[in-house]
């Protein structure tokens, strides 16, 4: 959360009570659900204007399709950005896609490209509900919070779910940033509103760490950002560095060298890569992990299934990580309606390990990445599919691919 741009304190004080209320009602409306991992490395196009509200000055900020650029295409090189240099896009969900209420009041915009990012956390309730659903709903939550403020609008340009759901925030702000071309001015930090893009973060990061699927998307959505403005990844900072707050807390904070670190590594291309299938030298799977040739999105000639137990008998993959850096983990798998929607793989980075939760239900016949891990070279399992999950329904170990960033 944060101060605002032009409304009194006294505004803080009365805001703050409604919001945490609303958090309350947050944490209450939404039970534990699976996680899911967005797919498809496109940007959303963006739907016609929200709302029926009459245009008022202002609201023209909102995209008509045919500002969506075709995700084929060769991404520009701005000013600043190595020459060359393609950075995929996050799917980022617009305005109406989440079901934001029409803005209040006229948006400004300012044709000058932003020169730096802003990190935030909302300071709202560390839901467990990874679902997209949920994501949104909070997206809706935190506008009604602004408008509460006396604000026009959401506050920031755009929002990662703690499920790893990238959102539009303030309206216009993706067509802006899709056309890499000025931007629309927020009410997220005090004298930066013009030239900084804000992001939200969705939660509270004073000593919970982000969810991996949150810092995955939030490295992809910096880099593209980066890309299309000509922001160099240095000009990456957090609310507190301009505001006294504690946003976006400790934790998240004192990981925004890492943040400037993934984002240089994404925007500098890849030069290293290794695909383990399930046929190769470096899986491993017991007896009770059985083979298939059944869905025609596999890889290569077959894959491995097995029931859920809770069990400790992991299919695992290992490789050889030729320098200690940063990679992108990927899963490949058939998704089949029926598959597990829960499915837990781990990553190993040589110092530790994360475990993701994938929907095998769908999605499948394509790389899924499982996020980018700073690893330590070495010979060993890098990832390993579990059985140890909810329900009766398979969970698959197909291929795996690891990209050097
Ligand atoms: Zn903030």
């Amino acid at each position: 959360m944060h101060e605002h741009d032009h409304s009194s304190t006294d505004h803080d004080h009365s805001s703050l009570d409604r919001r945490d209320l609303l958090r309350g009602a947050v944490v209450l409306g939404i039970g534990a659900a699976g996680a899911t991992i967005a797919t498809a490395p496109a940007v959303a196009a963006p739907a016609a204007p929200a709302g029926a509200a009459p245009a008022a000055p202002g609201r023209a900020a909102d995209a008509p399709p045919s500002l969506a650029p075709d995700p084929e295409a060769p991404a520009d090189a701005p000013p600043g950005a190595a020459a060359g240099v393609e950075v995929a896009a996050p799917t980022i969900a617009s305005c109406a896609t989440w079901g934001a209420a029409a803005a209040r009041g006229t948006i400004d915009t300012v044709a000058t490209n932003p020169n730096k990012i802003l990190i935030h956390h909302t300071a709202s309730a560390n839901v467990t509900d990874y679902s997209q659903a949920a994501g949104y709903q909070i997206a809706r939550d935190i506008q009604q919070w602004h408008f509460a403020n006396g604000w026009v609008d959401t506050g920031q340009h755009l929002t990662v779910s703690r499920g790893g759901y990238v959102m539009e925030g303030r309206h216009g702000s993706l067509s802006r940033l899709q056309n890499g071309s000025g931007t629309v001015v927020g009410a997220h930090a005090p004298g930066q509103n013009s030239q900084a893009i804000g992001i939200e973060n969705q939660g509270t990061y004073t000593s919970a760490t982000p969810p991996a699927q949150l810092w995955s998307r939030l490295v992809e959505l910096c880099a593209y950002i980066c890309d299309q403005y000509g922001i160099a990844p240095t000009q990456i900072y957090g609310h507190r560095d301009y505001t006294a707050t504690a946003c976006p807390g400790d934790v998240l904070y004192s990981m925004l060298p890492q943040l400037r670190s993934e984002v240089a590594a994404a925007l500098s291309g890849t030069s290293w890569s290794v695909i383990v299938d399930n046929t190769s030298a470096g899986f491993s799977a017991g007896s009770s992990w059985l083979t298939s040739s059944f869905s025609g999105e596999r890889y290569g000639a077959d894959y491995r299934y097995a029931t859920p137990a809770e069990v400790s008998d992991l299919a695992t993959y290992s490789a050889t990580i030729p320098s200690s850096g940063s990679y992108r983990v990927e899963a490949w798998f058939p998704g089949i309606a029926g598959y597990n929607t829960s499915t837990p793989f781990i990553v190993y980075t040589g110092t530790g390990s994360s475990t993701i939760r994938v929907d095998q239900s769908t999605g499948g016949g394509a790389w899924l990445s499982l996020g980018t891990y700073a690893m330590t070279a070495g010979t060993r399992t890098v990832v390993a599919v579990s059985r140890w999950t909810q329900g009766t329904a398979y969970v698959v170990a197909d291929a795996i691919r690891i990209t050097r960033l």
